[in-house]
Formats: C-alpha cells, sequence, structure tokens
C-alpha cells in the first residue's frame, strides 16, 4: 500500500511491518555491533552491495533504518541518516559540501556549537562565512560570493525567534546554483518541512522535539536526493563515524510516537505564555513566531502551521531581573535544551550564547534581559501562577531596592 498518510499516523506506523519481527508490536531494540553472514559469498555480496542486509552497525542497523525511514517520510525527503548527535549530523552534512577557499552564508543567529565548527573550518580549511539577516532576498544576495557553495540556516532562531525567509532563501540560491541546509530542530517536522520550500537538506537535534522526554541527545539530517544521501552514508557518515547507537534510536522510535500530540500542547502553552507575558509590565518585550504583533507573522504563517512552543522575552531591570526571576520559580526548570516534557527556562546572556562576544550579542538582539522559556507539557494554569509569583516577588525586591 502506498496510500498517503497524515504525519501523525506516520510517527506511529512508518517503517515497519510486524509480521517481519515475530508480531512484535513494538519495534525490537538490534543491540549488536556486527551481523553474521550465511556464507562467504553472502559476506562478499553484501559488501559489494549486490545484496540488502546488515554488515556492521556503523554502516547501518534495523533499528535505526525504522527511524530514519520515518524521518523521512516526516520531512517529505529522498532519505535519512541518524547520528549520535544533532552537531554530529551539522558536522557531517558541512564537511560533505565544502572544500578548502569555499565560502557559505548564514542566518546571523546560529546555535553556539554551529558557530564554533565554523570557526574550526576556517582555521584549519580556510572555509569563511558570512552571518546575515534571512528576510529578504536583497539581504542574502548581498552576502553571495563566486565562493559561496550553501546557504545554512535556523529558522526560528534562537532565542531571538526571528525567522529567515524560507521562499527567498530559496530563490537566491535557485539563481546561484546553491545548496540549501535548514537546521528545523526548533519547529519540528510537524510544524515545518523545509524540503517543501526549496532545501536540498534538513536536519535535527534529535535530543529536542524529536525525542521529547530529555534523555538522550542524538541528530538526524533528511535530505531530498537518494544518491547524495548514499554517499554521505558511505562516506562522511560511515570515516568519520559519528554514528546514532541502536538503543538511542529505539527510545526516539519511542518518544517519536507522541510527536503531534506534543506539538499541539507545547504550542497551546506557548501561546497561553505569549498572552500572558505582554499583560505583564515587568516585560518590555515578547518574541513568539505567531504574535500577531511579531513584525514577521506573515513569513511564520507562510512556512509554519503552528507557533510551536519556544517563546522569548525581555524583562526590565536587565541580568539581575533575569536572574532573580528565574531563582524565584518553583515549577519551571533553569535548564538549557528544549523541547522537553517539562518547562525550562535559560538566560541566552549568561548560558547559552555566553561565548558570543557582547556586542555581537547585542546586533543579534540578545539582550542581557532576554529570558527564553520552552514550554512543556504541564497544565498552563500551574505554570502562569509559578510565572506570576515570580514576577510580584521581582516587582517587590525592585520596589524595596529602590525605596
Ligand atoms: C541543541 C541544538 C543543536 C545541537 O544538537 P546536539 O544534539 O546537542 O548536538 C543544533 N541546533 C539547534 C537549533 C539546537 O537547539
Amino acid at each position: 500500500m502506498n496510500e498517503k498518510i497524515h504525519k501523525d499516523t506516520a510517527t506511529v506506523h512508518t517503517g515497519y511491518d510486524s509480521n517481519s519481527h515475530h508480531g512484535s508490536l513494538a519495534v525490537p531494540l538490534y543491540q549488536t555491533s556486527t551481523f553474521a553472514f550465511d556464507t562467504a559469498e553472502q559476506g562478499a555480496r553484501r559488501f559489494a552491495g549486490e545484496e540488502e542486509g546488515g554488515i556492521y552497525s556503523r554502516l547501518g542497523n534495523p533499528t535505526v533504518q525504522v527511524l530514519e525511514e520515518r524521518m523521512t517520510t516526516l520531512e517529505n525527503g529522498a532519505a535519512s541518516l541518524a547520528f549520535g548527535s544533532g552537531m554530529a549530523a551539522v558536522s557531517a552534512i558541512l564537511t560533505h559540501l565544502t572544500k578548502t577557499g569555499d565560502h557559505i552564508i548564514c542566518s546571523r543567529g546560529i546555535y553556539g556549537c554551529t558557530f564554533g565548527l565554523l570557526g574550526i573550518m576556517e582555521e584549519k580549511y580556510s572555509i569563511t562565512h558570512t552571518l546575515t539577516s534571512m528576510g529578504t532576498e536583497e539581504e542574502i544576495e548581498a552576502a553571495v560570493t563566486p565562493e559561496t557553495v550553501c546557504i545554512y540556516i535556523e529558522s526560528p532562531i534562537n532565542p531571538t525567534m526571528e525567522l529567515a525567509d524560507l521562499r527567498a532563501v530559496a530563490e537566491v540560491a535557485r539563481r546561484h546554483q546553491l545548496k540549501i541546509v535548514v537546521d528545523n530542530t526548533f519547529a519540528s517536522p510537524y510544524l515545518q518541512n523545509p524540503i517543501d520550500f526549496g532545501a536540498d537538506f534538513v536536519l535535527h537535534s534529535a535530543t529536542k522535539y524529536i525525542n521529547g522526554h530529555g534523555d538522550v541527545i542524538a541528530g538526524l539530517l533528511i535530505g531530498k536526493d537518494k544518491e547524495e544521501m548514499d554517499r554521505i552514508r558511505g562516506s562522511v557518515q560511515k570515516d568519520y563515524g559519528g554514528i546514532m547507537s541502536p538503543f538511542d534510536a529505539w527510545l526516539l522510535i519511542r518518544g517519536l510516537k507522541t510527536l503531534s500530540v506534543r506539538m499541539q500542547r507545547h504550542t497551546e502553552n506557548a501561546t497561553r505564555f505569549t498572552d500572558y507575558l505582554k499583560t505583564q509590565d515587568m516585560v518590555e518585550a515578547v518574541f513568539y513566531p505567531f504574535d500577531e504583533n511579531n513584525p514577521q507573522v506573515e513569513i511564520a504563517k507562510k512556512q509554519m502551521t503552528a507557533g510551536g512552543g519556544l517563546v522569548s522575552f525581555t524583562i526590565k531591570g536587565g541580568q539581575p531581573a533575569a536572574q532573580a526571576f528565574m531563582n524565584h520559580l518553583y515549577l519551571i526548570k533553569i535548564a538549557v535544551s528544549l523541547g522537553d516534557a517539562e518547562t525550562l527556562i535559560q538566560h541566552p546572556a549568561t548560558m547559552t550564547h555566553s561565548g558570543v562576544p557582547a556586542e555581537d550579542r547585542e546586533k543579534m538582539g540578545i539582550s542581557d534581559g532576554l529570558l527564553r522559556l520552552s514550554a512543556g507539557l504541564e497544565h498552563v494554569d500551574d505554570l502562569i501562577k509559578d510565572l506570576n509569583q515570580a514576577f510580584l516577588k521581582v516587582a517587590k525586591e525592585q520596589h524595596t531596592l529602590s525605596n
């Protein structure tokens, strides 16, 4: 059967037939490093690529393969590769696409370690990059050089929730024959499918929404060209070796089953946070893709089906107020990472973006009063109660100080 199914169904069924696995309803965990061949000739055929089947788990594993097939369907791609971390996926695709002397255009906000990797590539291989806003074709076009080979973006961008206009990126890439890579971690495949907008590769830190339970570090890369993905599997992935373990794939298969219901609740809670935060005197600004006051809301609605689970806001009083606010929370946990069942809060200026020089942080819109919330799955009334009592305590402290 090749009936087109909804994402909510694909997360549960794609890539697995229980009839081929003793009827096991759950996908079995093939916790093995290697595979025994029936005969010497069979081993030779597998190595020659003439026969499907296992060789060694760094080259492929049946449990990992189910996850890869599910992700291919969810991202409307042609093939997927599973990695040991989001950063292993980032480094694999950038290594695949570039050689010494090349140039990369990046969204002006990117994950801190991706920024670190670009530094290594520049130092070791003279691969340079330009960070730019991805809001209009003109801005992107201005960054293109004769050495440019790819455009690497995140959208929404961490932690300011600024958006890259995927259509504008695709237009410029088409004109200059550049490959497009999108880190889709923040949206998840449930809310945004960059391949539909012209991206060549999509990657995820599966640590976040794909797993959703805060107990795995993993990465995924999805591509729209099967042959090219096979080449990456047989070169950069195999030889650099940053693969996913079968057990982590098994946990991700389990987490992924609830992606659709989780994303709905994350979005509902984040929307309620946004509405609530906008009523608070202590809040200077709120950043959420689907907020009607967001100047980029039209872009958001064209490329995302909902706003997702992340909201950022600036609190009046800078870093002291931000830290006091976090310390007064009793339910919401102070932690980096995102997409977990627990609502998390972090302070980018001293945590995820503390490595970025202050003036660059300023340019990226990361003020000392900025806080990022990852809406969890709890009852939203309990969470808002927590936020509210923390605001009251900070307000009281500020009042005492000023008297
Ligand atoms: C967490 C994260 C990464 C890195 O993923 P790891 O699984 O921690 O290696 C990359 N991009 C984004 C947007 C992330 O949030």
